[in-house]
């Protein structure tokens, strides 16, 4: 298992980790096999999106936004249920088939770290599973 680490730079934010994780995937010989991307934060998750036009991941954020209101009536004292409840929407994983040491992703699709409570110093593990 990889540990990487993902910094973020803004409260809400879709950072591509595409390259971060195909350089990992590379540097495990494994050539056939599943990639497994798991987010072990509450307020942050990982998903699969567009990346050609980087405005798609400003509209998810917006769109998270309008969905989940940061100044809803919660009772969480950190004053960041918003985030715990659009990490949770998200998901905190995915699996990305490897074929020829590479991800098999979709002409569009790039993987994201999705950050909902940042700016923070946050990672991201990684497993790759030859099959
Ligand atoms: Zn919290």
């Amino acid at each position: 298992m990889q540990r990487i680490p993902v910094p973020t730079r803004r409260r809400e934010e879709l950072v591509d980790i595409t390259s971060t994780v195909e350089k990992a995937v590379g540097k495990t010989g494994i050539l056939s096999g599943l990639c497994v991307l798991y987010c072990p934060h509450t307020t942050a998750a990982i998903t699969v999106n567009e990346g050609a036009d980087p405005a798609v991941a400003e509209d998810m954020v917006m769109g998270l936004r309008r969905l989940i209101p940061r100044d809803w009536d919660f009772s969480h004292m950190e004053g960041n249920s918003d985030a715990h409840l659009k990490a949770s929407l998200i998901g905190p994983s995915e699996t990305i088939i490897v074929d020829g040491g590479k991800l098999v992703l979709g002409t569009w699709q790039r993987v994201f770290f999705c950050e909902f409570d940042g700016p923070r110093s946050r990672v991201f593990l990684m497993k790759v599973l030859g099959a």
